[in-house]
């Protein structure tokens, strides 16, 4: 090996995103167009981990050097259990989707999605959140992220839906401090129509869709989708159907949420328009 093969070999740090499933994720892609950008030489890794193994799996891929660790569907609540020091909005989500592993050993986690959320809806797609009427479908550890940050955008209104409606009714108690966010059930939903209506369900991953129904579409409305494919999710061809006149698909808020972990871990911001055009230059088509 030459010098400056070793010197690489050394400072080349080493990241991943874990989650089941995760084959789909484009963390890598993205924090590669990042690092790119920024002059920054990394490894960016989707690691599949087993139903039960994620602890271990976390001090794993710390004792194998990596430097950070993105979390996704379904480990974020287990990573809040994981960490040493948490940042607020992730003590307040009670979910962690991104872990920076300190020099001194320990893990310090935060929430980037709220923030990646809000940043795609007012900035990408110019969409207000104040005054607006919303429903959040799912009530998993994406949700859990998103709903502070909503509810302090100040909405009029926030109606969580949930396929389990114990899940859904906990999480409406839980952020009811923050703000006016209620349980409606996937029946009640049909009284209501909304402005913005978010899917943050894993729904999308099994090319299913929440049981909503019809009809529940303001108008001027938009269809966010968290999830996204190299087609239209089935949750946007049915809100197309259903008359919300915009759809758009996760991928904006994927790369937000992205930058705001890139940050944390490399001190430096990326150019997320470049990188969101570079991974889906037609998406608001998809
Ligand atoms: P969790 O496993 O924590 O929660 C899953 C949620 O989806 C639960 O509310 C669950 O309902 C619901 N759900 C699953 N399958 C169905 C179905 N067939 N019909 C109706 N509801 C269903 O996952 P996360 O919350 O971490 O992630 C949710 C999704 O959001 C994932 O697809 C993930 O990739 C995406 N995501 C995208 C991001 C982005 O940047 N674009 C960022 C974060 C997440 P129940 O409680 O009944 O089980």
């Amino acid at each position: 090996m030459t010098a400056d093969l070793f010197e690489f070999s050394l400072v080349k740090k080493r990241f991943a995103v874990i989650g089941n499933p995760v084959a789909h994720s484009k963390s890598p892609e993205i924090h590669q167009i990042f690092a790119q950008q920024c002059n920054i030489v990394l490894d960016y890794q989707a690691i599949h981990v087993d139903h039960g193994g994620f602890a271990q799996a976390l001090r794993n891929l710390q004792a194998r050097g990596f430097a950070g660790i993105n979390i996704t569907v379904p480990y974020k609540q287990n990573a809040a259990e994981q960490v040493d020091s948490i940042s607020k909005r992730a003590r307040v989500a009670n979910a962690v989707n991104t872990i920076k592993f300190e020099d001194d050993g320990s893990m310090y986690g935060d929430n980037t999605d709220g923030e990646g959320l809000l940043r795609d809806l007012e900035k990408n797609l110019c969409q207000s959140i104040c005054d607006s009427k919303i429903l959040v479908v799912g009530a998993g550890g994406a949700a859990r992220g998103i709903l502070e940050p909503i509810l302090a955008a100040k909405p009029e209104m926030v109606a969580i839906t949930n396929r389990t409606a114990k899940r859904g009714i906990s999480i409406s108690n839980e952020f009811l401090q923050y703000g006016p966010v209620s349980w409606q059930s996937f029946d009640q939903v049909s009284e209501l129509s909304f402005d913005i209506v978010v899917n943050a369900t894993s729904a999308s991953l099994t090319g299913d869709i929440p049981n909503l129904p019809n009809q529940i579409f303001a108008p001027g409305s938009l269809a966010y989708d968290m999830g996204y494919g190299e087609q239209s999710t089935p949750f946007i061809i049915w809100a197309k159907k259903q008359g919300a006149a915009r759809t758009a698909n996760g991928l904006g808020m994927l790369v937000e949420q992205a930058a705001s972990s890139f940050k944390l871990w490399h001190q430096v911001e990326p150019d997320t328009g470049a990188a969101l055009l570079a991974i889906c230059p037609n998406r608001m088509q998809s």
